[in-house]
C-alpha cells in the first residue's frame, strides 16, 4: 500500500545545455584543481578587460533595458564596482591564497596547524536585474580569485544586458572557465538544481527560499543575498538637512531600485514636518530638472511601475498625506516616479509590509529612540540600517539593540561600496556574505590541516593503557 504520509517528491528541473557546461567545467576543474596565482590573476585581468573594453556597450544595454538608466549610475555601480572587485582580488590574491597559521595546543606540539584555502570547483551565480552587471561580475571575481569555474544566470528582466554579458564573457573566457547562460524563470529553476559546489543567489527573499530548497537537494552550500525593509533612523541629535540629503540620495539612486536603499524613515515626531520638507528640498536639489534629465533612472518594467503606483494609491486611500517631488504628468510617460514621500502611513498597508524597491519613501514620526528600536525589531532583520545623529551613546544603543546585515552611520549605501567590508544579510535578508577577503573565503574550502611531528607525544595515548596513560591524561587535562 502507498505511504500517504510521505511528501510528494517533485523532479528537479533539468536543462541539457546547463548540464553540458557544468560537466565541461567539472572536468576542467579536475584537470586543474588548484590554479596558480598567475592563472587566477590572468582570469581576473580578463574580467577587467571584458568590462573596461565594453563600457559603452554596457551603458547602452542597461539604458535600453530600463528605457532610461543614468549613465553616471552605470559607470559607478556597474563598471567601477565590478572592476574594483576584480582589481582588489588581484592585488590581494597572493596574501589570500597563503595558508593561515593556526595556534597549536601545547600538548599537540611540535605539530603544526594551518587553514589552507582550496578552490571548491564549479560556482553558480544567479543575479537580479537592478544592477545586472555588478551583481553578476563582483561575485564572479571572488569565485575566480578563489580558483573556481563559474556559471552565471542573469535576469530575464534585463535581456539586452544579459546578452551583452554573455557575449563579453564569451569573448574573453573559455567556456570551461566561465560561462553566462541566458533564459527565464524555467532556466533559473533548472540552474538552482545543478549540483554546484557553491551557489550564490542575489534576488528577492521569496525566490531565495525556493533556491535554498532546490540547492538543499544536492547539499549545495549557498550564499543568499536578499532584500528587505532597510530603515533610516534620524536621531534627536541629527542635522536634519544633512540626513535628508543622504536619505534622498540613497532612495533616488537607480530610482530606489537598490537592495540597500533606505526603505522608510523614522524621525522624531516633533521634527516630522521639518524632515519631510528637507527630503523634498534634497530631491529638488539632486534632480532640478527631473522632467527632462537622463540623470534620473526609470522604473525597470511596466509591471514594476504599476506595482509602485498601486502602493502609493493604497496609502492615499488609507488617508496618508503624500508629497510627490515632481509631476506625474511629465514623468508617467517616461515610466519614472519622482521621490514620493508618504507621511505616517498605517502599518497594515502593503507599503509598510513589503520591500518597496522604488522611490517611494514612508516617513514616520516616533516618540524617541525606544520606539524606533521597537519598530525595527518588530519586522524581519533588514539588509541595511542607517542611523543619523551626533549622540554616540544613542548611536551605540541603536546599533547594539537592532540586527541588520550592514550599517552606515550618517549616510546611506556606502558600507556596501567597500571591498574591505563583507556584504550580506542576516535572517530573512540573507545567508552568508562576500566582497573582498570574505568573498574569497566564501568560494574556498578553508581546509584545516594538522601536520603531525615525528616527535609527537600522542602515541603515548595508544593502548594498551596503563598507569602511565592515567598520569599523561592528568597532564593533558591541564591544557584543555
Ligand atoms: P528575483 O528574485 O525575482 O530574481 C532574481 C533571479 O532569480 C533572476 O535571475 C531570476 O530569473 C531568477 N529566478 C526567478 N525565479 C527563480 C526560481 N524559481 N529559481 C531560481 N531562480 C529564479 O529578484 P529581482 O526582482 O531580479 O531583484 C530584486 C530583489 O533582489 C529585491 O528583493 C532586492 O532587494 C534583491 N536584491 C538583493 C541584493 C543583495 O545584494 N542583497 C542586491 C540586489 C537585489
Amino acid at each position: 500500500m502507498a505511504d500517504t504520509t510521505r511528501p510528494i517528491e517533485t523532479t528537479p528541473a533539468r536543462d541539457a545545455e546547463l548540464d553540458r557546461i557544468f560537466h565541461l567545467q567539472k572536468r576542467a576543474f579536475e584537470a586543474e584543481p588548484n590554479p596558480t596565482l598567475a592563472a587566477r590573476a590572468a582570469r581576473l585581468g580578463a574580467l577587467i578587460r571584458a568590462v573596461e573594453a565594453n563600457e559603452s556597450r554596457i551603458i547602452e544595454a542597461i539604458d535600453a533595458d530600463f528605457t532610461c538608466r543614468s549613465r553616471h549610475e552605470t559607470i559607478v555601480a556597474e563598471v567601477i564596482v565590478s572592476v574594483s572587485a576584480a582589481k582588489a582580488a588581484r592585488k590581494h590574491l597572493a596574501q589570500w591564497m597563503r595558508p593561515r597559521a593556526i595556534a597549536t595546543p601545547p600538548h599537540m606540539l611540535p605539530g603544526k596547524s594551518r587553514l589552507e584555502p582550496q578552490p571548491l570547483g564549479v560556482i553558480g551565480i544567479i543575479s537580479p536585474w537592478n544592477y545586472p552587471v555588478q551583481l553578476a561580475l563582483s561575485p564572479a571575481a571572488a569565485a575566480l580569485a578563489a580558483g573556481n569555474r563559474v556559471m552565471i544566470k542573469p535576469s530575464e528582466l534585463t535581456p539586452t544586458t544579459s546578452d551583452v554579458l554573455r557575449d563579453i564573457i564569451r569573448a574573453e573566457f573559455d567556456e570551461g572557465v566561465m560561462a553566462v547562460v541566458t533564459g527565464g524563470v524555467d532556466l533559473g529553476q533548472a540552474f538552482a538544481s545543478v549540483p554546484f559546489d557553491h551557489l550564490l543567489f542575489t534576488g528577492s527573499t521569496s525566490i531565495g527560499q525556493k533556491v535554498y530548497m532546490a540547492a538543499a537537494r544536492n547539499l549545495t552550500p549557498v550564499t543568499l543575498e536578499l532584500g528587505g525593509k532597510s530603515p533610516a533612523i534620524i536621531d534627536e541629535s541629527a542635522d536634519i538637512a544633512a540626513a535628508a540629503l543622504s536619505i534622498a540620495h540613497g532612495k533616488t539612486f537607480n530610482a530606489g531600485q537598490t537592495c540597500v536603499a533606505p526603505d522608510y524613515v523614522l524621525t522624531p515626531r516633533a521634527r516630522l514636518d521639518a524632515t519631510v520638507d528637507a527630503l523634498a528640498a534634497s530631491a529638488r536639489r539632486l534632480y532640478p530638472e527631473i522632467d527632462v534629465t537622463s540623470d534620473y533612472t526609470a522604473i525597470v518594467s511596466p509591471r514594476h511601475f504599476a506595482r509602485l503606483k498601486a502602493l502609493v494609491a493604497e496609502a492615499r486611500d488609507a488617508g496618508a498625506r503624500i508629497v510627490e517631488v515632481g509631476s506625474s504628468n511629465a514623468l508617467d510617460p517616461q515610466r519614472k516616479i519622482p521621490l514620493t514621500i508618504v507621511i505616517d502611513p498605517p502599518a497594515d498597508i502593503a507599503l509598510m509590509k513589503e520591500e518597496i524597491f522604488g522611490p517611494v519613501l514612508p516617513v514616520l514620526g516616533v516618540s524617541g529612540r525606544e520606539e524606533a528600536i521597537q519598530r525595527v525589531n518588530k519586522g524581519d532583520r533588514p539588509l541595511a540600517l542607517y542611523w543619523f545623529g551626533e549622540d554616540k551613546a544613542a548611536r551605540d544603543d541603536v546599533l547594539k539593540r537592532t540586527i541588520a546585515g550592514g550599517v552606515t552611520v550618517n549616510d546611506t549605501l556606502w558600507h556596501v561600496a567597500q571591498e574591505n567590508l563583507p556584504f550580506g544579510g542576516v535572517g530573512k535578508s540573507g545567508v552568508g556574505a562576500y566582497h573582498g577577503a570574505r568573498g574569497f573565503e566564501t568560494f574556498s574550502h578553508m581546509k584545516p590541516v594538522f601536520y603531525q611531528s615525528k616527535f609527537a607525544s600522542s602515541k603515548m595515548l595508544y593502548p594498551p593503557f596503563s598507569e602511565k596513560t592515567d598520569r599523561l591524561l592528568k597532564m593533558v587535562r591541564k591544557f584543555v
